[in-house]
């Protein structure tokens, strides 16, 4: 197994910067999900770590051995793809074995790799039929015995669900999982879909135009985001965003913007002392919203936009002066659109961002 280290690593195609001088250190044996919107740069790391891609700038190493001048047959990698890309003439087998002949292999070692795999991964009776003959989740499947079979140091996927439907999605998720918790193989994971981050990865690195804005567990990602991108990104629904200004009212700290103002906790004094006057973005997560029929000391006073109700759950959607809050909660109330409502943020759990830089404050 292998511990990946990137330092400074930079791709450019003519002007665009897919990949801005990025850094990460990934443990040996570790689960690192790489996640971001469309064109952020995700891809192209992938493909700079496989060897496919050389850098503009920077270095790869795998543990203390620098990668960049090994070509992609000699890195110890397997590699999966969101197209499968498997040979549609060849059976499952020769699917699978394709990689260990091109290495000249003998047959029986040949013959013994592929049945121990294609058994871990439940399509050893499958072998003799071609790709168009199984299911989207086997073909996964055979991609994946074919990554696996060269027994790599590394593993790679590049959005590899994103082709099958959300039952399919969900199950492979957690067979990918447990896959590799079981083989322990040093893994790096393209994907845009925030859920098959949180829940598959043991480190997630957020990025957004070429460069990680945050690498860290899923829980401290969640929890404590470093800037407004990262916490709008990870979450569904979306962070609440909100434009305020820390307010000193007879020695009280507010946050304040045109339409409420709430008071924050004695044990923040401090640092709201530092922020007074200062703009700033509030963060709340709609699972931090409070709706409420009667006015408490602390109430903000709203009208119900639209619900969306999730089965076991309801978004509601709130109008506040002129922005629309999306609040998540279990509880059932009667209201409809248009219903007068108040509102309270959980005092304990919002986020403070720095408006101009974007960064997290408190
Ligand atoms: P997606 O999920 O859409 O694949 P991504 O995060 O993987 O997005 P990349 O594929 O790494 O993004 O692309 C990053 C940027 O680099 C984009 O602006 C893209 O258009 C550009 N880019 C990627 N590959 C090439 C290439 N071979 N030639 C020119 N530009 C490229």
């Amino acid at each position: 197994m292998a511990r990946i280290l990137l330092k400074n690593l930079s791709k450019h195609f003519k002007n665009v910067k897919a990949v801005d001088s990025i850094n990460l250190e990934i443990k040996d044996g570790e689960f690192t999900v790489l996640l971001g919107p469309s064109g952020c740069g995700k891809t192209t790391t992938l493909l700079m770590i496989a060897g496919i891609y050389k850098p503009t700038a920077g270095e790869i190493y795998f543990d203390d051995q620098l990668m960049n001048n090994v070509p992609p047959k000699d890195r110890g990698i397997g590699m999966v793809f969101q197209s499968y890309a498997l040979y549609p003439h060849m059976n499952l087998y020769d699917n699978i074995a394709f990689p260990l002949r091109a290495q000249k292999m003998k047959k029986d070692e040949i013959d013994r790799r592929v049945r121990e795999v294609t058994k871990n991964l439940d399509i050893g009776k499958l072998l003799d039929r071609r790709p168009f003959q199984i299911s989207g989740g086997q073909q996964q499947r055979v991609a994946i015995a074919r990554a696996l079979v060269k027994r790599p140091k590394i593993l790679l996927f590049d959005e590899p669900l994103s082709n099958l439907d959300a039952a399919l999605r969900s199950y492979m998720r957690a067979e990918i999982k447990k896959l590799q918790n079981d083989l322990g193989i040093t893994t790096v994971y393209v994907t845009h879909d925030q859920i098959e981050a949180m829940t598959m990865a043991n480190r997630i690195a957020v990025f957004s135009m070429g460069r990680i804005q945050q690498y860290d567990t899923a829980d401290n990602i969640y929890n404590y985001p470093s800037n407004v991108f990262v916490a709008t990104f990870v979450g569904t629904p979306a962070m609440n965003i909100l434009n305020v200004e820390v307010k000193n009212y007879n020695g009280e700290f507010y946050l304040q913007d045109e339409n409420f103002k709430f008071k924050t906790l004695p044990q923040r004094r401090e640092i709201m002392a530092k922020l007074v006057e200062k703009k700033l973005k509030l963060g709340v997560r709609p699972e931090h919203i409070k709706l409420s029929l009667k006015k408490t000391e602390d109430s903000i006073p709203a009208e119900v936009y639209v619900l969306e109700p999730l089965g076991r759950e309801v978004i509601y959607n709130i109008k506040v002066g002129n922005s629309i809050l999306k609040v998540l909660t279990e509880e059932r109330m009667d209201l409809k659109a248009g219903d007068r409502i108040f509102m309270s943020f959980d005092r304990n759990k919002y986020h403070l961002f720095d408006a101009d830089t974007g960064k997290a404050i408190d």
